[in-house]
């Protein structure tokens, strides 16, 4: 999670002096790098995933499932293990590495080094996420479980949910009515992030999430479980002055939304064209991911009636001012901004014909001396796609500054620019080449929640790797409006959004075809169902090639209007007439790629899951725990996730991720649990 630099934070009156020049350099280090490397070509396919988990401790005893607080303890421990591994070990093996994130009871892991174009790496994923676990199992006290879950179903109820026990009054950074400070990650930055989105937006954050409404549900619900009469900071009464709404959870602090658990997939391209066709082609597919991997239904011990976190998020880091948000005339601030820093893409950036204009149809508030800037810097200028996304994410401020770290060197330090790029948290990530290292230009992955079993997240991301490699090897090209893409990421996060929901997509993803095209494209097809057989089958998923020319008859002209229409998910993955489906697309690539037999049936297992997710045949993450909730015997059937409910999930969901207990609705029935040990690498 971002940038971990050490140093002296500044309180927002302090920081926000320094915003402008933070912002200056920030860009002249992006300019900096862009003059050293926007020419670099021939970058390797690299790729890896991230997870996340929670930390729980079974209470045996009383029947509680709580956060464990250890983060730093695992930490320290996992440093030390991993770098045994290391040294015990050749240089073909790399020991995963793990990362604090910014709740107290979470971890990252990411494997130790990309995965690479190799088809067989494809094989491997899901080994290395089972030995991450166990590796971080391994650690852990008999009664701590790594559980990979989204939303903790009791942060922030009443009574203990951590291990140990901290009163919420003391939360000096959030002044949370329910999380208490030490639920923070306490490296400066958090705190500091915590505190500064508050004072900025000038009032705590306030997220209300529909509640689900059962029929013992008291109505309209005014929620006895907030301290409504608490008066220990001075945002105390927020609550009962109209923040928190009726028949809504209320959640008033960032924990809440970056105390979630996600997976994240990275991918280096050849060169930066490449990264940002890729980036626009991964932001429609976004929403459809997130509804697909819906996870996190249960908030602050109720049920809600959407099904996953991403409004959490948004709303928990929304640090712009009531200014901002259109409740005042402008005065102090520039620009009425209408998301958070945490939201859906708002342009999308490649230079290609394309990319119309028409597709970026949102109002998005930019810098515009910034934009000038980046135009006119001579010979390197930044045509106007890419100047403009950057000169939006550069409206905001940075929230934190480390008073030793205001004057860097623009050639060689990124800080000043990672510290924009990282604040602002969308569905994607163009992600330019870090300060002083090898890597190239990447794009990042970030809308899926993470599942219960690393068979599922495997599944997930071995998926998007190989629509990745659809969309370029076959110039496929999946825009639709930006608006159209905002009202997806609404429709996916309703309850049971795959039945219910249809989502907008593109009718004809396909190039245009070329009359003369005599000459074939380095990685094989470049028309849907041409006969890939008698090309040579590579083992390598590379797909450096150059965007085809715009159609000849200007069908580009026809209205945005016609190229768009609705799907239902199943429609959308699994085609539908001449729609291929997106996981139609990922078996049509498949046929360019020569796949051992094991390899080959890992992979349709991977792709069975998403079909089966996506058709109803299997339900999401969120509707089997919905489900278990509602159908447990102790459940009132009045919205509320008891200490005694949330025991039992929290135990059903880490005996379903060793294999000890079956959910066939969730899981293929071949499914048998995850690694018991950790000699699995
Ligand atoms: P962040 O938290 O900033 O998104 P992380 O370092 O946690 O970044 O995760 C980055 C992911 O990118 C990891 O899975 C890592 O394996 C992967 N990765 C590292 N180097 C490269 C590279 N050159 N190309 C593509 N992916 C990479
Ligand atoms: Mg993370
Ligand atoms: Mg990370
Ligand atoms: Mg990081
Ligand atoms: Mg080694
Ligand atoms: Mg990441």
């Amino acid at each position: 999670m971002g940038l971990l630099s050490l140093g002296t934070p500044l309180p927002w009156n302090e920081a926000k002096k320094h915003a402008d020049h933070v912002r200056y350099h920030g860009i002249s280090q992006f300019l900096n790098t862009w003059r050293r490397l926007k020419d670099r070509q021939g970058d390797e396919l690299m790729w890896g995933d991230e997870i996340e988990y929670m930390i729980v401790e079974l209470h045996d005893k009383d029947k509680n499932a709580v956060l464990s607080l250890c983060q730093t303890d695992i930490l320290r421990k996992l440093d030390s293990s991993t770098r045994q591994i290391d040294a015990d070990t050749d240089d073909s093996i790399v020991a995963p590495t793990f990362h604090p994130e910014y709740g107290r009871y979470m971890l990252e892991s990411t494997p130790g080094v990309p995965y690479t174009s190799c088809v067989h790496d494809l094989a491997l994923v899901e080994g290395n996420m089972r030995y991450r676990r166990a590796l971080a199992r391994s650690e852990l006290l008999p009664n701590q479980r790594p559980l990979s879950i989204t939303s903790f179903p009791r942060l922030g109820a009443p009574g203990q949910f951590t291990e140990p026990y901290y009163d919420p009054s003391n939360a000096v950074s959030s002044h949370s009515l329910f999380l208490p400070e030490e639920i923070t990650n306490p490296h400066a930055r958090f705190p500091t992030l915590t505190a500064n989105i508050r004072r900025r937006r000038g009032s705590k954050v306030a997220i209300n999430l529909p509640l689900f409404i059962d029929v013992k549900t008291p109505r309209p619900h005014v929620d006895p479980l907030i301290p409504w009469e608490r008066s220990v900071y001075e945002e105390d009464p927020e609550a009962k002055n109209g923040a928190a709404l009726a028949d809504h959870i209320y959640m008033d602090a960032m924990g809440f939304g970056m105390g979630c658990c996600c997976l994240q997939l990275t991918f280096q391209a050849c060169n930066v064209t490449e990264s940002r066709r890729l980036y626009d082609a991964f932001v429609p597919v976004a929403p459809i991911m997130l509804a697909l991997t819906a996870a996190s239904p249960l908030y602050r011990g109720y049920i809600a009636d959407v099904d996953c976190r991403w409004n959490v998020i948004a709303g928990s880091v929304d640090d712009r001012t009531p200014e901002e948000r259109g409740l005042k005339p402008l005065k102090e601030n520039r620009f009425r901004i209408p998301k958070s820093r945490y939201d859906s893409v708002d342009l999308y950036i490649a230079d290609t014909w394309m990319n119309r204009p028409e597709y970026n149809d949102t109002d998005v508030p930019y810098d515009l001396a910034i934009y000038d800037r980046l135009v006119k810097d001579g010979e390197f200028c930044i045509d106007a796609h890419l100047s403009k996304h950057l000169a939006h994410l550069f409206i905001r401020d940075p929230i934190v500054i480390f008073s030793e770290l205001l004057d860097q060197d623009d050639e060689t330090s990124m800080d000043h620019f990672e510290n924009i790029q990282s604040t602002n948290w969308q569905t994607v990530r163009f992600k330019p080449p870090p300060a002083n290292s090898s890597i190239g230009w990447r794009v990042e992955f970030r809308s899926m929640e993470v599942q219960l079993t690393d068979f599922e997240n495997a599944a997930f991301a071995v998926f998007i790797v190989l629509l990745s490699r659809a969309i370029l090897s076959m110039n496929l090209n999946f825009y639709i409006p930006i608006s159209k893409v905002d009202e997806n990421m609404q429709r996916a996060q309703r309850r049971d959004a795959l039945s219910t929901q249809r989502f907008f997509f593109r009718r004809d993803v396909f190039p245009p075809p070329r009359s003369q095209d005599t000459s074939p494209t380095p990685s094989g097809a470049s028309t849907p169902g041409s006969n890939t057989s008698s090309r040579t089958k590579s083992r390598r998923m590379n797909n450096c090639h150059p965007t085809p020319p715009p159609p000849e008859d200007g069908s580009t002209s026809v209205p945005v209007e016609e190229e768009y229409t609705e799907f239902t998910a199943d429609e959308l993955m699994n085609g539908s007439g001449a729609f291929p489906g997106l996981i139609g697309l990922t078996e049509t690539y498949l046929e360019e790629l020569e796949i051992e037999p094991d390899e080959r049936y890992k992979i349709d297992s991977y792709l069975d899951l998403v079909r089966r997710r996506a058709n109803g045949s299997l339900s999401t993450t969120a509707a089997w725990m919905r489900n278990f909730v509602i159908s447990h015997p102790a459940y009132m059937r009045d919205s509320v996730v008891s200490q005694e409910i949330n025991y039992d999930l929290m135990r059903a969901v880490d005996e379903i991720e060793r294999g000890v207990r079956r959910e066939p609705t969730l899981l293929p029935e071949n499914y048998t649990g995850g690694a018991k040990d950790k000699g699995c690498l």
